[in-house]
């Protein structure tokens, strides 16, 4: 909704003000709410305000508008808002309250190289212990023909003449409360204050050539999927010679067969028999250091979890490793020979009678012996 600004309101001044009469109010007005007197909010608000009403009745053509019934700024929060109509706020306020940016010199050609990111896959194994790797980088490096400068070999940049090397090119302005200087950077030099006039053929003034290199990188034990190694002054040469960008490598670890990683612990699933749970056995399993054998006890349960300790994966910023919590799956049969059946009926029997839930009654041995050969298929 359009609504107009009450702009002779703002400045308190009458709609038959002159341009003097105007002015006054508003430095009056600026002198008190500027924000370098008057940081509250509210205020600063208003000295917005009263800038925006300023700038409509300084101006004789806004102003006649504004009059008619047109205000530029009539919409509240518009786009680009506040001083976006060409007025020079902040070379107004420099002017005028005695501000204005330090003196600026010419910028320097050499600039900070970007920093360079690449992947790295691992397997679980080498994130586990680290291990070397020899990467293949496609960086910018330092220009071997002008070492940097950008120049043709022979020559160097000369100081331009538009700014005498100053990188800055000044602009008297007149205002009202008289004339004003602007600087903004020389456009003959785009601010550096020299000029190549012979570029480097091999690099066009950059200073830097593309090229591929190889590195050799130690990768930590215990790193993970997404962790960053920085290699410091490994990225890209910066542009005019400028010091390099590091490097960071990422870290993918591939996803492992059999071991699922939380932390630096291992995970893993083994199923055993049915009867290999109830009567205990030892099993064959894999871990990261090769195979080794699991106990499992008499009466093991489905769900149940084994933890080998110390033997996950090591710890990145500490000694020590973590764990290896191997998960038990019990399996019960589908199918049964019929012997098989005959021997767990018996068995129901006999744990209906005389064993308490969990325990074998002694003297049962041999039956027990019968059992584990005819499931494990003698
Ligand atoms: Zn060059
Ligand atoms: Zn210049």
């Amino acid at each position: 909704m359009p609504v107009a600004n009450d702009y002779y309101g703002i400045l308190g001044v009458r709609r038959d003000a002159g341009a003097e009469e105007i002015k006054r109010a508003y430095r009056r007005l600026a002198r008190e709410l500027h924000p370098d007197v008057n940081p509250d909010p509210q205020l600063q608000e208003r000295f917005k305000e009263v800038t925006q009403a300023y700038e409509v009745l300084s101006d004789p053509e806004k102003r006649q508008m504004y009059d008619l019934g047109a205000d530029p700024y009539a919409r509240a929060g518009a786009p680009g808002g506040f001083g976006a109509a060409g007025f020079p706020f902040s070379d107004l306020m420099d002017a005028f309250f005695g501000g204005g940016a330090a003196p600026r010199g010419p910028r320097s050609r050499a600039r900070r190289g970007r920093n360079a990111t690449i992947r790295v896959d691992l397997d679980l194994s080498e994130c586990a212990f680290g291990t070397t790797r020899d990467l293949v980088v496609d960086t910018a490096v330092v220009c071997p023909t002008c070492s940097g400068e950008g120049t043709a070999p022979g020559t160097h940049a000369v100081t331009c003449d538009v700014c005498n090397g100053r990188g800055e090119v000044s602009q008297v302005t007149r205002s009202f409360i008289g004339q004003m200087m602007t600087s903004r950077p020389c456009p003959g030099c785009g601010g550096f204050g020299t000029v190549i006039r012979k570029p480097c053929p091999e690099c066009d003034a950059d200073g830097r050539v593309r090229t591929r290199r190889t590195i050799k990188v130690r990768i930590p034990a215990g790193v993970e999927d997404g962790t960053h190694i920085q290699l410091a002054g490994e990225g890209e040469t910066g542009p005019g010679g400028g010091p390099p960008g590091d490097l960071f490598l990422e870290i993918v670890q591939r996803p492992h067969s059999i071991f699922e990683r939380q932390g630096d612990d291992l995970h893993c699933t083994v199923t055993i028999p049915m009867v290999a749970a109830a009567l205990g056995a030892t099993l064959q399993v894999e871990t990261l250091d090769g195979p080794a054998e699991l106990d499992i006890r008499p009466g093991t349960q489905s769900g149940q979890a084994i933890p080998l300790y110390g033997q996950g994966t090591e710890h990145l910023n500490s000694s020590g490793r973590g764990d290896l919590i191997i998960h038990v799956t019990v399996e019960t049969p589908t199918k049964l020979e019929p012997e098989q059946e005959e021997l767990l009926r018996q068995l129901a029997k006999l744990r209906g009678k005389e064993s308490p839930p969990g325990k074998f009654a002694p003297g049962q041995h041999g039956f027990f012996s019968r059992l584990r050969d005819a499931f494990n298929g003698r």
